[in-house]
């Protein structure tokens, strides 16, 4: 049963990390059951789907955007969207502050590291997040606030590479973490997915994005 899943992983979490369920390809009916079990956090990897969901689900979810985002799309998910995963360039982030301004809000942003050994994962490497950060274009973005970085470890059986990577993605945040600018405030680490979760949590993740071993695989 979802709702069993869903509690005793937000169970299992405690105060550790939240759980961020991932929904996508999932019917509505899914996110309703989700919801029943008292999730509010929500994952989705495609604005079109997200702009569909959100207006049948009650105001309180949390809507958070995991996928790769392109700059075109900004303007749809601005008005809600309560953390986007997955910047991996300045572009994007002059966008969504941009769209973030005509809303007038401020939108939480993490950046995507690549950590993965694999070349088809978006994401920045360690210094050109580093030199993001210090930029002073970010700086002068007053409706971006850049909470921390998010990655996804390599699809493999071997425990220890994943380990590795998110080890080395928590002291890269360790690192980034004292970053003195007005819109860089760190606090979370997304790191973790259906089959590495557990691994993400004893390496300081805050915020795990789960969605088959909730819902099953997808169709
Ligand atoms: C699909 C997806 C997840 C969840 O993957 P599962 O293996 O189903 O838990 C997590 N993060 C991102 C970025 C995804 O696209």
């Amino acid at each position: 049963m979802i709702a069993d899943r869903i509690k005793s992983l937000n169970t299992f979490l405690a105060d550790r990390a939240r759980l961020v369920a991932v929904t996508k390809t999932q019917p509505v009916e899914v996110l309703h059951e989700a919801y029943r079990a008292g999730q509010r956090v929500f994952g989705e990897n495609r604005v079109q789907e997200m702009t569909d969901k959100k207006p049948q689900l009650p105001a309180d979810v949390e809507w958070h955007m995991i996928g790769h985002l392109q700059k075109n799309k900004v303007k749809y998910i601005a008005p809600f969207v309560t953390l986007i995963h997955s910047v991996d360039s300045l572009e994007l982030l002059e966008e969504i502050d941009k769209q973030a301004a005509k809303c007038q809000r401020v939108i939480d942003c993490l950046l995507q590291i690549h950590i993965a050994d694999e070349e088809t994962k978006f994401g920045l490497t360690p210094a050109e997040a580093e030199a993001l950060l210090h930029s002073d274009a970010l700086a002068a973005l007053a409706h971006v606030r850049v909470l921390g970085l998010m990655g996804m470890a390599t699809f493999t059986d071997d425990e220890a590479q994943i380990r590795t990577e998110f080890n080395g993605l928590k002291q890269l945040f360790d690192r980034l973490a004292v970053t003195d600018r007005p819109n860089v405030q760190f606090s979370e680490l997304s790191m973790g997915m259906s089959n590495d979760y557990r691994i993400a949590l004893e390496e300081g993740s805050t915020l795990i994005r789960v969605g088959s071993a909730i819902f099953g695989s997808r169709t």
